[in-house]
């Protein structure tokens, strides 16, 4: 394997399959991986702990800047702390994710993870490692200058239905309909998308030099070997 210095950011809309096919890259690259999803998610599990509003956006600015985060950026290793506690698991119920686009539109707590992915990045680069980031505003707004920008995207049957496995996968029996209705995970879906897409602040954006990369018809090796193509491409490795 040849690892290469790259620094990839993949955006796209909920349930794209961003987190899969971004740690599969890095794995696949020997590459650093950053999810700042459950950055945003972190935030969100702060401040519904601190009982802060999420539609004030003052008081969420405040928790953004006064929480301590750590995580790992090894793409064999999911974790994301909270002034110390492991809230791995705990950033993808459902309560954290009903309330996660209205923390994630307000500017004070989106500049202070901006600053913190960027510090991210030079951490790995540091190291000589490359590294993927993957969010929504990555290529557009974090990383402007990233050696590849992939707009991964699927239609909403499909992205629905993969989420619902997962879902089910690792034991998240929290939608209201329960577990594996795909309906309803549609509908969370299409609702943080709603969201996330229409905030004033850095809204989700397919960058102009974004590569689409479209995953309806494609399993997940397919995908990272496609992406993987691009970055070798890219980088000349
Ligand atoms: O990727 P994931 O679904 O875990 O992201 C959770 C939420 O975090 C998104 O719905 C969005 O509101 C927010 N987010 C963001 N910008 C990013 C990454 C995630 O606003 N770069």
């Amino acid at each position: 394997m040849t690892a290469v210095r790259a620094v990839v950011a993949v955006d796209g809309p909920s349930g794209s399959g961003k987190s899969s096919v971004s740690r599969g890259v890095a794995r696949a690259l020997g590459l650093r991986y950053l999810d700042t999803g459950a950055m945003y998610r972190a935030i969100t599990w702060a401040v519904l702990r601190d009982g802060v509003d999420p539609a004030d956006p003052a008081a969420v600015g405040a928790t953004a800047e006064r929480v301590e985060l750590s995580f790992s950026t090894d793409p064999d290793e999911s974790q994301i702390s909270v002034d110390g506690l492991d809230v791995s698991r705990a950033v993808r119920e459902e309560a954290v994710t009903s309330a996660v686009s209205a923390v994630a539109a307000v500017p004070g707590a989106r500049s202070v993870l901006v600053e913190r992915q960027r510090r991210a990045v030079r951490e790995a680069q540091a190291e000589g490692k490359g590294i993927v980031v993957e969010g929504r505003d990555i290529g557009s707004v974090v990383l402007p200058d990233a050696d590849l920008k992939v707009w991964l995207v699927a239609d909403p049957a499909v992205r629905a239905a993969r989420r619902a496995a997962e879902d089910a996968a690792a034991g998240r029996l929290s939608h209201v309909h329960g577990p594996g209705d795909i309906a309803s995970v549609a509908e969370d879906l299409a609702r943080r998308d709603q969201a996330d897409a229409s905030r004033a602040a850095s809204p989700t954006t397919q960058a102009d030099d974004a590569v689409v990369v479209d995953a309806t018809h494609l399993g997940l090796a397919e995908v990272i070997d496609a992406v993987v193509a691009l970055v070798r491409d890219r980088v000349g490795a």
